[in-house]
């Protein structure tokens, strides 16, 4: 018998989850269908929101809208599934040379929100401090890995665990069908795969290779996140996610000696304790050249919708996102034309 949903979601990293979770509290019908065994980005970043990026410290594309908006969120989800999912942890940076003191200065002095002064003392017994420190507030640790089995085990109603296969996918009026599920509504969630979906495969993906070691260090506070050419954030008991890499030209997706190396020595020059490594991550962030979310439906075919390319801001752009994919085809609310892939309509028609 087939089963009758209104949406087929393909992909259960950030963005299907939170797709399905927003389903989920509306009540309408949709089935998520995930290969556990692919890759996911998800499953491999650090997790952290932070509201300012880059040498300049400048604030993030929309951050006013998108952090409290993400931070309700995750908090509402928290509650929903009884899991500690989120936790408040100012950013202390390590300025890595004088001209990114300069930097953070500048900063603190024009248009600053989110930059405050520490005491210089406070981190000195763990870190070397050369070019002193400063502190970035209203940031945010997600627990990925939390996130993604919490979730699934939410939606395990309507999860299907199973490679999804575009080969058999049926265009039908009005909806598609695929195996014994008929759905109006398609949306592919699925990272980095998008890459080669014949509906999606033309937008202008840049995937980008991030490699990151987990690493035992006792007695380093766990309730911040530190940063300076490396960002050592918070992972699980004594242990810390220390990344990353960001590789636009790889050959390879495998972890690489030469990334471990020079994270070692990295972590050797800032770092005034002892560590020992334990594990080497690696992940391909669906990334994009615009830097902007691909959002929407097919210009096309109006049963065929994306949620992607969310590029090394998942965590704040794919509640926000997915929320806004939701109202656009249920009640008509316009997307944000930055994101909407309808931008794109003359590649991928
Ligand atoms: C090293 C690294 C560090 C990062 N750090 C951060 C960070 O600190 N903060 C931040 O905001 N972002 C960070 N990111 C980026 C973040 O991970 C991504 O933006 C986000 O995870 C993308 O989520 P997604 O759901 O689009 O993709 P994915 O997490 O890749 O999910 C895709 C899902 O689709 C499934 N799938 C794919 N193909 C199929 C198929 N054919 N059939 C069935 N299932 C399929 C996969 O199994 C997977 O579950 C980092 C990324 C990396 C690699």
């Amino acid at each position: 018998m087939q089963k009758k949903v209104k949406y087929l979601i393909i992909g259960q990293g950030l963005v299907g989850t939170w797709l399905g979770y927003f389903l989920k509290q509306r009540n309408i019908s949709f089935a998520i269908v995930n290969d556990s065994n692919t890759a996911s980005a998800t499953k491999v970043a650090s997790g952290v929101i932070n509201p300012v990026t880059g040498r300049r410290i400048v604030q993030t594309w929309m951050i006013d809208e998108i952090l409290p908006f993400a931070v309700a969120s995750y908090e509402g989800f928290q509650e929903k599934t009884n899991t500690k999912i989120i936790t408040a942890a100012p950013v202390v940076l390590i300025h890595p040379s004088q001209q990114m003191k300069d930097s953070f200065d500048y900063r603190m002095n024009h248009d600053n929100v989110y930059l405050k002064k520490n005491n210089p003392l406070a981190w000195a017994s763990f870190f070397n401090l050369h070019f002193g420190s400063g502190e970035i507030d209203a940031c945010y640790w997600i627990d990925l890995i939390s996130f993604l089995e919490a979730g699934k085990n939410q939606l395990a109603e309507n999860y299907i665990e199973s490679n999804f296969n575009c080969n058999n996918l049926k265009l039908i009026d009005k909806g598609v069908e695929w195996n014994n599920i008929s759905a109006e509504k398609i949306i592919f969630c699925d990272g980095i795969n998008s890459m080669i979906n014949p509906y999606f495969k033309k937008l202008p993906f840049a995937p980008n290779k991030g490699e990151a070691l987990i690493v035992e260090i006792k007695g380093l506070p766990s309730k911040h996140i530190y940063k300076n050419n490396l960002a050592i954030v918070p992972w699980k008991e004594n242990l810390f996610w220390v990344g990353s890499s960001f590789e636009w030209d790889y050959i390879s997706k495998m972890p690489t000696d030469a990334f471990k190396q020079k994270t070692i020595e990295s972590l050797n020059a800032v770092l005034k304790i002892p560590y020992t490594v334990v594990d080497h991550l690696v992940g391909i962030r669906p990334a994009n050249t615009e830097r902007r979310p691909f959002v929407g439906l097919h210009p096309s075919y109006a049963q065929i919708g994306i949620c992607n390319g969310m590029g090394t801001k998942g965590c704040s752009l794919a509640p926000y996102f997915t929320h806004q994919l939701i109202e656009h085809i249920e009640n008509k609310v316009p997307l944000n034309a930055e994101a909407n892939v309808q931008r794109f309509k003359h590649l991928i028609n």
